[in-house]
């Protein structure tokens, strides 16, 4: 049975498109053409409807090929969200394999991944001078900023951690992917567990660290869209109370980890930069500071600098 599929007649990618955009934005599923468009285009073995040959937006599809568009279509309807879907999603320009729970990758992260791409490249203190930055990322995920840093920065090595089973599976799923496995360490660990943190520097105390840890405002989860709170593991998202539970722990470990003069860059919510701001200011003994503050691609400031200087 396909209930919504109209008379039996082969379809071609355009109508099919415009079929199933009909059929999401009557269920009410937000993206309703791009994601017809990138479900259409998957099953024709390409990556954007766009970038289909000319010749196949009016070809009929096989029958085989409209049972797994219907089939894909129905995960939509479910409010999958399309990268789960497809099962991979590029960011950075990188292919990444992507499986849920784990956290999906956002567009406002690629802005994260440039500023700490300009600091090690042009900025005034050029870390890592010989041999290229030794990096940390907290909270790897898929292995999205870790891998797009490597695969930048030839000279790089990255620490990868996450507290997530799927997660540390899937970094190295991806790693090995895209043959970056040899320059990063991916290793399961959670940052609130007191403990032992020596294992995280099988090459000494690092340059950088990196995270886009999770920052919801515990009161905020139950507004995120059913995208995001049916299929991506909470444990990426809720950041407690303020937002703020992961980052203190992240900040509080840093200094220990971190090289004199190391910097960590931050993804956060709006909110935080000023709350950040004076919890630092309350930790003086971290000997931290924020060094700068940048706003992301809707000019909300969601991104921080912050510099270790030393006893
Ligand atoms: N901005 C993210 C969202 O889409 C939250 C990301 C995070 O907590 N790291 O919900």
């Amino acid at each position: 049975q396909q209930p919504h599929l109209p008379p039996a007649r082969l379809l071609n990618a355009t109508e099919l498109v415009s079929h199933w955009t009909v059929v999401f934005e009557k269920r009410g599923i937000p993206e309703a053409r791009e994601s017809s468009e990138y479900i259409v285009a998957h099953v024709l073995g390409a990556k954007t409807f766009q970038s289909l040959r000319p010749g196949l937006w009016t070809q009929p599809l096989t029958p085989w090929q409209l049972q797994y568009v219907q089939e894909l279509s129905s995960y939509r309807l479910q409010r999958m969200p399309v990268q789960y879907i497809l099962g991979e999603w590029d960011f950075q320009g990188l292919s990444l394999k992507m499986a849920p729970p784990v956290f999906i990758p956002r567009p406002e992260t690629e802005e994260l991944v440039e500023w700490v791409l300009e600091e090690v490249t042009q900025g005034p203190h050029v870390v890592g001078a010989q041999g290229g930055p030794l990096i940390l990322e907290v909270g790897c995920g898929s292995g999205a900023i870790s891998l797009s840093l490597l695969s930048k920065l030839p000279q790089s090595r990255v620490i990868a951690v996450d507290k997530g089973e799927a997660a540390i599976c899937l970094a190295h799923e991806n790693a090995q992917r895209l043959r970056l496995q040899d320059r990063i360490r991916i290793i399961p660990f959670d940052v609130t567990l007191e403990g032992s943190w020596a294992h995280l520097l099988p090459w000494g105390p690092v340059d950088l660290v990196v995270s886009n840890p999770p920052y919801v405002f515990h009161r905020d989860m139950e507004k995120l869209a059913p995208e995001i709170l049916s299929y991506e593991d909470p444990l990426a998202l809720d950041g407690g109370e303020e937002g703020m539970d992961i980052i203190t722990h992240i900040l509080a470990l840093a200094p220990r980890l971190l090289k004199d003069a190391g910097s960590i860059f931050l993804e956060v919510d709006s909110r935080h930069p000023e709350l950040v701001g004076s919890w630092l200011q309350s930790q003086p003994d971290l000997s931290l500071n924020l060094v700068a503050v940048r706003r992301d691609f809707c000019g909300r400031p969601r991104f921080l600098h912050i510099r270790r200087c030393g006893p």
